[in-house]
């Protein structure tokens, strides 16, 4: 036990202001960034060198605190338990029995709690998924699409690729019935093909729910070297602490434009097929936003109601904020909930909207994406203001052409009819349409061999094949050649 962590019971519980946030969305980190296998874009492995001497795990007295203060926090019905990494299943299933133990010691009347668990899926056996399906967790498993994607970048500490040990546990989680999302990085090795990656997981994983997270990692001229080979430990090679500074990005990072077309791609085979069949997580967040709701703080007017935990208590601003100017303070020593509250935290998430460059204010798509996440801002806009978002190319591509299709399932939802009737009204459209026209996509390619009905075969192996060696016109893309931010598409 270290000095911090005292008994869960000495925080008293504070008052919560009644016109306050009713709840909050916390990311714990039960392992704090150690994983077992080696991600090279993965940044957040070098998160470890924060706490260099610890064996960074949560002892019971800190899994108390957290599930207490947590329960404790909220005015909302519904709370959420979220474990993520690193990689939560290097600590014993025995550690996550006794968190749903404590959800029901302090569960308040009337909560109801869901469990949250993010994992590269390589660990999981049949215990795992027994214990996750008897508590009804709802699984996140990283997968970067299929297997010549996927072991570009998400390899083990021999560099060899996961995709068979991801595939195993994915199997696991289907064959107990465990509801479980794909979390899809959009990087260099994946950016050119949304559509194929998003068509594996729905057709060969069977998915339901998609969450596409673009990789930018920043690295400045003096770092870049360094950055490009990886954030993990490996003897004989320095290692940086990864913070958000620098506007330059590595060689796995997406292009800021082509961010924006992968998702085009992605939206353009949904809305023919899949409208209310498959949930990807960017386009419910673009509908709900026509009726002011913000369900994802990275397009939210504001943030600052997504704290992380470290395995010792400590508390982050953010999940991409775990570094030291951001740091709030430690659950053993202050209750999470002023922590959430403070001035420090409020101001964190209120300069999302403070800070906006004039091009943003001046957005035609603003109410929709709303600057993207701090994080992103280190290019330079149109007119020459620091500060930018970096994805703002690809961003703004994606809501002004997807904008007048969400219009139209607005107005659906409006009239109280659903969103899906737009499917046949497309089909109609599509069988109108000159199959030798461009794509509606804005590829470039004819619509007949790219949304149409000619579009080729994905030119990767299914989940179950062997490896094949590529042919040079189906080659993973090469990491991009890097340029500075301001020129990178
Ligand atoms: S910094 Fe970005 S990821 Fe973090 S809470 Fe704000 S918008 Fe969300
Ligand atoms: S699309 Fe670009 S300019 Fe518009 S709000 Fe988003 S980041 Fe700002």
């Amino acid at each position: 036990m270290t000095s911090l962590e005292q008994p869960a019971a000495t925080i008293a519980a504070p008052q919560l202001p009644a016109d306050g946030a009713t709840g909050f969305h916390l990311l714990a980190k039960p392992s704090g960034s150690t994983c077992n296998i080696d991600c090279t874009y993965c940044f957040f492995l070098s998160k470890e060198s924060l706490y260099p001497n610890d064996n960074s795990r949560m002892s019971e007295a800190t899994l108390e605190a957290y599930i207490r203060q947590l329960l404790e926090s909220h005015r909302s019905p519904t709370v959420t338990v979220a474990w993520q990494g690193g990689e939560p299943t290097l600590m014993r299933l025995q550690f996550f029995e006794r968190a749903v133990e404590l959800v029901e010691q302090y569960k308040r009347p009337g909560q109801t709690v869901e469990h949250t668990f993010q994992t590269n899926g390589i660990l999981l056996d049949d215990a795992w998924c027994e214990f996750f399906k008897k508590h009804n967790f709802l699984i996140g498993l990283s997968v970067d699409g299929p297997r010549e994607i996927h072991d570009a970048y998400r390899v083990d500490r021999r560099a060899q690729g996961t995709f068979d040990r991801v595939m195993n546990g994915w199997r696991l989680l289907r064959s107990h019935g465990v509801e479980f999302n794909i979390l899809c990085t959009v990087n260099a090795a994946n950016e050119h093909h949304g559509r194929t990656v998003y068509k594996f997981f729905r057709d060969e994983l069977g998915a339901k729910w998609v969450q596409f997270i673009p990789i930018v990692e920043r690295a400045s001229e003096a770092t870049l070297e360094i950055a490009n080979q990886g954030w993990s430990d490996r003897p004989g090679r320095k290692r940086l602490l990864y913070t958000q500074s620098g506007n330059l990005v590595t060689e796995r990072s997406v292009g800021g434009e082509q961010y924006g077309k992968f998702l085009v791609e992605v939206f353009e085979e949904w809305v023919r097929h899949d409208i209310a069949n498959m949930y990807v997580q960017l386009f419910d967040v673009t509908l709900e936003a026509f009726f002011g709701r913000h369900l994802l703080c990275i397009h939210a007017p504001t943030c600052g109601d997504g704290p992380t935990l470290e395995y010792n208590g400590d508390l982050y601003s953010c999940d991409h904020f775990v570094e030291p100017g951001f740091l709030l303070g430690n659950i053993h020593e202050t209750h999470m909930a002023t922590m959430v509250a403070s001035p420090t935290q409020r101001k964190f998430g209120n300069d999302k909207r403070d800070t906006l460059t004039a091009q943003c204010q001046g957005c035609k798509v603003r109410h929709l994406c709303n600057g993207g996440c701090p994080k992103d801002r280190f290019s330079v806009s149109r007119d020459g203001e620091a500060g930018h978002n970096y994805l703002c190319a690809g961003l703004e591509l994606f809501f002004m052409h997807t904008g007048p299709t969400f219009t139209k399932m607005a107005q659906l939802l409006q009239q109280n009819r659903a969103p899906a009737e737009l499917m046949a009204s497309l089909a109609a459209d599509d069988a109108r349409r000159d199959p030798y026209q461009p794509c509606p996509c804005g590829s470039g390619k004819k619509f007949r061999f790219c949304h149409g009905p000619k579009a080729p075969a994905s030119p990767f192996s299914g989940v179950n094949a062997v490896p094949v060696p590529a042919t040079k016109s189906e080659t993973v893309s090469t990491p991009i050649e890097l340029r500075s931010s301001a020129d990178r598409d």
